[in-house]
């Protein structure tokens, strides 16, 4: 054993009954690396976030084994491994079609601002050293036992966020870390900002000019949905940190009312209607952050409705315009749309019953279908060819005009 390894120590909770734990394809992953005569435990937001009772998506796992020896190990037990990162010591280990990020042991050597070159170690305090806040620094063992080399138990329980190691020196070696520190407090802390770090976070933020879109663009969208969301974009905004991550003028003012109205009808966060809302105002906003921020295709469409002239209506759409927008929008983009409308429609209030009532349209309603179809059009006559998408897009306004009302024969009749 290392020397700094101590053992778990018996004052910690235990984690043994945790289901993802037992899991047969945790269990079967970290066996096979124990197998070799090295030491397997979880790390990370998986630990953290059991022991805080929250949901566990994906294992970290850290190891005493060398890459090699993972590589070796896991495929002798017939999994599949993938080469993720393997030059900072990352594998993806599959079994039963559950994919764990099976990491060595490393120290930093050297870092850049934006990526470490790193050495592997058997040290499991130094390998905590190395990682960002000390609510992440917690291992749990195959049995359950928890190891905390840094002591970061005392600030999970008291949902502390905090650097480990000095927190201006941590930040220059990664500025993703002051993204990730709004994040964290903003998901786990109820707002409460650490003091010293938010102190590191502002005199460091110059060099979050230098992160790739990419990595601002993940930590961004989760900081978006977090729980404390509008406290974190208000913090980073009053220390201006905010100016180097979104281009627009923001409003935090219209983010609250979207908030608002989202847990006022149990919708979930959508991180692109807050981005809108917090970030775009016209089109050449959204067009500037899609491009800044590098967001996919389906990105940059959540944050267009916030541009868009639909989503600048006055007075919330009466029943029969509302069916049409959701019938050319689908639920999910309606009411989004109306979300952007009804928080930009400042003079009504987050509690409107009238808005309200539109925004709720498609849990009593579902848009209907059109009873044609294109073979309905060439069956009278119509050639093959653009003429017959004309034909059903004619018969189509046609019979939203008439409230969906005309059916299949009617429409044939029109035709
Ligand atoms: P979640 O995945 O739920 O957002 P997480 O804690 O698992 O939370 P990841 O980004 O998946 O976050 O990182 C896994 C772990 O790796 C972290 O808990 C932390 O220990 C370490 N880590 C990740 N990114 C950094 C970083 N930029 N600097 C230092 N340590 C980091
Ligand atoms: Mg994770």
């Amino acid at each position: 054993m290392h020397p700094s390894d101590k053992p778990a120590d018996a004052a910690l909770p235990d984690l043994a009954g945790a289901p993802w734990l037992s899991a047969a394809s945790t269990q079967r992953v970290m066996a096979a690396i124990a197998a070799g005569g090295f030491e397997a435990r979880a790390v990370g937001g998986v630990v953290r976030n059991a022991l805080f009772g929250l949901p566990v998506t994906d294992i970290d796992i850290a190891t005493t084994a060398t890459p090699g020896d993972v590589v070796r190990l896991a495929r002798y037990a017939g999994f599949e491994v993938v080469e993720t990162g393997l030059k900072h010591g990352t594998l993806t280990v599959i079994v039963d079609k559950h994919p764990f990020e099976v990491t060595t042991l490393r120290r930093d050597v050297e870092t850049h601002g934006r990526h470490a070159t790193v050495a592997f170690t058997d040290d499991w305090a130094e390998d905590a050293r190395r990682r960002d806040f000390t609510m992440n620094a917690l291992y749990c063992d195959a049995a359950g036992r928890l190891h905390d080399p840094l002591g970061g138990i005392g600030d999970l329980r008291a949902r502390r966020v905090r650097f480990i190691g000095e927190a201006a020196e941590r930040i220059r070696e990664d500025y993703l870390r002051i993204l990730r520190f709004f994040r964290f407090t903003a998901q786990y802390a109820d707002g409460a900002y650490d003091a010293a770090g938010l102190l590191a976070c502002t005199r460091e933020r110059g060099g979050l000019a230098q992160l790739s879109a990419e990595r601002v663009r993940q930590e961004l969208v989760r900081l978006l949905v977090a729980p404390g969301a509008l406290a974190a974009v208000e913090t980073m905004r009053e220390h201006g940190i905010l100016a180097d991550v979104l281009p627009a003028a923001p409003r935090p003012g219209l983010l609250a009312r979207v908030i608002e109205i989202d847990r006022g009808h149990g919708l979930p966060a959508d991180a692109m209607v807050r981005l809108a809302a917090l970030g775009v105002e016209l089109l050449e906003d959204a067009v500037r952050l899609a491009e800044g921020l590098r967001l996919s295709r389906e990105e940059r469409g959540g944050l267009l409705l916030g541009s868009s002239d639909e989503a600048r209506f006055a007075e919330p759409p009466g029943e029969r315009d509302a069916k049409v927008l959701l019938y050319c929008h689908g639920a999910d983009d309606y009411r989004a749309l109306l979300v952007q409308a009804w928080a930009r429609s400042l003079s009504a209030s987050v509690r409107d019953p009238r808005w309200s009532e539109a925004l709720t349209l498609p849990d009593r309603w579902q848009p209907p279908k059109l009873p044609v179809k294109g073979a309905d059009v060439m069956a009278r006559g119509i050639p093959a060819g653009p003429k017959v998408g004309e034909a059903l897009r004619m018969l189509e306004a046609w019979w939203i005009e008439q409230d969906f009302v005309p059916d299949r024969e009617a429409l044939l009749a029109r035709l």
